[in-house]
């Protein structure tokens, strides 16, 4: 799995055309820069859960 996960929408705007973000101050690229509202933010994934899945599924 790819250290940086790819994010297809901006999740505050759900513009599409977002660019890797290089923070000046951390060298991380582990950011996107969304062109649509300038907001530079992050994806992280926390891991999985399957019971919470099968929760949702029995409501
Ligand atoms: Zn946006």
């Amino acid at each position: 799995m790819s250290e940086r996960a790819t994010p297809f929408y901006c999740p505050y705007c759900a513009n599409e055309d977002l660019r890797p973000h290089v923070d000046e101050a951390t060298g991380s690229h582990a950011a996107w820069l969304c062109t649509g509202c300038r907001r530079v933010f992050r994806l992280k994934m926390l891991g999985l859960n399957f019971a919470a899945a099968s929760e949702v599924v029995r409501r």
